[in-house]
């Protein structure tokens, strides 16, 4: 057994590391913890100081909320102290959007925040749920001269430490569910974890941790395609108490030239809304001017959101909207960095 005095929290929030078939309906349940250490002996050998935190319900992440985001804010918050890392197990579907909400709402953050779940459930042989969590913990407890590795939100997932906040589920099939196409892994695991410390984010000031726990869900993705009609766009930015749109564009960042099209941009935006400019592909970045289908976009008000994901836009607007700042400062807010979402 590894004797030392490190201490890991793990906050289980379900998805399908914890979920077994249900006898009656055949379908994948989550479960209690319990299951999983039982599964998990492995887990005795560490030597840490392990807890965990169940949430009741545990839940598939499908069924995830800013609530829940604010519940999994708040046990870090109220445990910071006690431990040097946190584990928290979520279902793979919605990991990036609650890795990039974490990621906004603790301010100050100097501790691992690790992600991790499974592609198959942990009693099942060739489960993936294992070795995901030994090393999440792992990577959650690393510590140099008593200071974290890696003191960022993050998702860990078959043999990569990727950012939350730049980090997308692209299979639904492979162990490997996960790729941040923007941005290299913080660490990879073989042999040994090899961390990429010039990538990973250190806090310059230190302050107490904060948590910023208010969300606005008035916002809305609006993603173009060939023929999208007037009247799914107008619909779309009428709706009411919609503050903000998250509009998924073309390659980098373009759009119909349209007359309608732009017209109702900018009657939205001169309204008080907000529109952020997000590409579909799942790397490179909108660069807004270089093609004369995207200059239109920028005499409307619409802002770049640059190689952010639509995870992280999604989150991070509905966390600036829920500050109450005025629409110019969550603009501003929206079109620089502010926990390493963009380039
Ligand atoms: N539906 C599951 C969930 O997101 C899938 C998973 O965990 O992999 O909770």
């Amino acid at each position: 057994m590894m004797e030392n005095n490190r201490s890991v929290l793990i906050i289980y929030t379900g998805g399908t590391i914890g979920m077994v078939n249900d006898p009656i309906s055949g379908t994948l349940v989550p479960i209690d913890f319990r299951h999983i250490s039982d599964q998990v002996p492995e887990l005795r050998r560490f030597g840490f100081r392990l807890e965990t935190v169940t949430f009741d319900p545990v839940i598939d992440s499908s069924e995830v909320t800013p609530e829940i985001w604010v519940r999994i804010a708040r046990t870090i918050e109220e445990n910071y102290e006690e431990f040097d890392g946190f584990v928290v197990l979520h279902g793979t579907d919605t990991m990036a959007y609650s890795a990039s909400a974490l990621s906004f709402m603790l301010q100050g953050l100097e501790k691992p925040v690790i992600f991790t779940g499974a592609q198959l459930p942990i009693g099942v042989l060739r489960t993936d749920g294992k070795e995901n969590l030994i090393t999440a913990i792992e990577i959650a407890a690393e510590q140099v001269d008593g200071v974290s590795v890696v003191p960022e939100v993050c998702i860990y997932f078959e043999n990569r430490l990727l950012r939350g906040n730049r980090t997308i589920k692209y299979s639904a099939e492979h162990f490997n569910a996960f790729v941040s196409p923007n941005l290299s892994p913080l660490a990879e695991a073989g042999l040994q974890i090899r961390y990429n410390r010039n990538i990973i984010r250190y806090p310059t000031v230190r302050r107490p941790l904060s948590v910023s726990g208010k969300f606005d869900t008035g916002v809305s993705l609006l993603r173009l395609f060939p023929g999208i009609r007037q009247e799914t766009v107008h619909a779309i930015l009428g709706t009411s108490g919609l503050r903000g749109i998250i509009l998924e564009t073309y390659g980098t960042g373009n759009a119909p030239r349209n007359e309608w099209f732009l017209n109702e941009l900018k009657s939205f935006i001169s309204g008080g809304g907000i529109v952020l400019n997000v590409t579909q592909c799942q790397a490179g970045s909108v660069e807004m001017g270089l093609y004369e289908t995207s200059a239109g976009l920028i005499s409307a008000g619409v802002i770049s959101g640059r190689d952010i994901t639509t995870e992280a836009a999604v989150t991070k607007m509905m966390i600036l909207l829920g500050t109450g700042l005025p629409a110019e400062k969550v603009s501003s807010l929206l079109s620089r960095p502010l926990c390493g979402e963009m380039s």
